[in-house]
């Protein structure tokens, strides 16, 4: 019997996980494994609202593919993906094309725009690698040429969910920095974090967002809430009840969308996102697995979608790889269904200070802080050992 061809696209949380344990688990001779990425390198999503504010070298927040794979079990392909063509079991790249018998995409997301008029076209909202290193020199570039004393520095960030209070908190560290280094007045910065719902962080604990409304306030970040931006501007967005703030730093932080390829490649979808059953099948395609962000499943008990995390993402790709292997194998009696396990939720407020559910615990402060640093280091240690943690980590 001919050897199986798995191809794995993405390596984001969920496929980088899976091409790492496959490759422990398979030999060489039970499969073909074929890893397919934009770039040569994994990227750490979840730090990249520290290089996005400069706070935290971009350098550390990436990893060469090739350091954590053994390319003598796993084929790596630098290409993008098109499409996906199912009925012939055929990936289309932008450079060849590749046959599969069994598939996991792992594409991740991009960012929503609820086609609000002029967000694509100012606004930073790229949440990668090389989008956070662009957005970092944007800032920069406002304050070395900030001119005199009519001018003001002004950041706007649309949406107080994650990504925008992660973002608010690591650039509101940064600006006493950049004000003394390029000889800003720190009156002349402002920094607007817009959020449509009600509140910052909608849904997360009331306490644990009282606490950090007010820590950031204290660094000077202004919070509008119950308020959508409804348009964006070069020069600054416009509100839902026509305020209008002008602002050469617009950042995008309002949610995502599953990958466009999910769309364009005709699967049934919401939002980009593919509604996948208990063992992350795509619907009515037993040898394609969708992981990630551009996949959802049902939390029963409140009947929503679980939010796209990593922590999903990562837990997904660890399934599919042992569920895959057990198929190979004829083990069909190991194949067992994806059970997230929500281990918390923490969101940083900066180096020193962040805000957490672990479990039911609430927590605070410089504990948080340390929880959301062993979080980002046991990730590290997953992929790549204590090497890669020590060569990695944000201590
Ligand atoms: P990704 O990690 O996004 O990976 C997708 C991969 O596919 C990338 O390597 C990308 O380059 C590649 N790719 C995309 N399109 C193509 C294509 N067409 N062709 C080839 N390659 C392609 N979640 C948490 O659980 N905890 C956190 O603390 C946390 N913090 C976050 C902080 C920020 C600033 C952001 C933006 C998100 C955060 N998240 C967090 C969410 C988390 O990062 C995502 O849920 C997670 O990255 C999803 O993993 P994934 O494998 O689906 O996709
Ligand atoms: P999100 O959907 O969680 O939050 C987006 C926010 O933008 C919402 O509060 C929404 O009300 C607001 N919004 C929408 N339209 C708006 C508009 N027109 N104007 C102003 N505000 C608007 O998205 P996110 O923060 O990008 O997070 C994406 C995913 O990544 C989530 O699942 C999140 O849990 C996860 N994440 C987790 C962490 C962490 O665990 N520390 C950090 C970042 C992201």
């Amino acid at each position: 019997m001919s050897k199986k061809e798995i191809v794995i696209l993405g390596a984001g949380y969920a496929g980088i996980v899976s091409a790492i344990k496959l490759q422990k688990k398979l030999s060489a001779s039970e499969a073909n494994i074929t890893l397919v990425n934009k770039n040569d390198y994994h990227y750490f999503t979840t730090e990249l609202h520290q290089p996005a504010a400069g706070t935290f070298p971009e350098e550390k927040t990436r990893i060469t593919i090739s350091e954590l794979l053994n390319q003598d079990k796993i084929n790596l392909i630098q290409d993008e993906v098109v499409e996906i063509k199912t009925s012939e079991q055929t990936v289309i790249l932008k450079k060849t094309q590749l046959k599969y018998d069994y598939l996991i995409v792992g594409l991740g997301s991009e960012s929503e725009t609820f086609g609000i008029p002029g967000l694509k076209e100012y606004a930073f909202g790229k949440w990668t690698y090389k989008g956070a290193i662009k957005l970092r020199n944007h800032i920069e570039k406002q304050f070395e040429t900030y001119n005199g004393e009519s001018e003001q520095v002004s950041i706007v960030v649309g949406g107080a969910g994650f990504t925008g209070i992660e973002f608010v908190s690591e650039i509101a560290e940064r600006i006493p920095a950049l004000c003394k280094q390029y000889n800003v007045p720190r009156d002349k910065v402002r920094i607007v974090c817009v959020e449509a719902a009600p509140t910052v962080l909608p849904g997360f604990d009331e306490k644990l967002v009282k606490y950090g409304v007010s820590k950031l306030e204290k660094k000077g970040v202004e919070f509008i809430i119950g308020t959508p931006i409804k348009e964006c501007f070069e020069n600054g967005v416009l509100l839902a009840d026509e305020q209008r703030i002008n602002a050469r730093t617009v950042v995008w932080a309002a949610g995502v969308r599953g990958s466009s390829v999910i769309e364009k490649s005709g699967f049934e979808n919401v939002r980009g996102r593919v509604g996948v059953n208990e063992y992350l099948q795509a619907p009515g395609l037993e040898n394609v697995f969708i992981a990630g962000d551009c996949s959802f499943i049902m939390n029963k008990a409140t009947e929503r979608p679980y939010p796209p995390t990593a922590q999903i993402a990562m837990q997904m790709g660890d399934l599919l790889a042992e569920n895959i292997t057990a198929t190979l194998r004829g083990k069909e009696k190991e194949i067992k269904e994806f059970k997230p396990s929500i281990k918390g939720t923490v969101a940083s407020l900066g180096r020193k200070d962040a805000i957490g559910l672990v479990g039911n615990m609430k927590v605070y402060g410089f504990l948080a802080a340390s929880v959301k640093k062993a979080i980002d280091l046991r990730y590290l240690f997953i992929i790549g050992g204590i090497k890669l943690a020590l060569k990695k980590g944000r201590f």
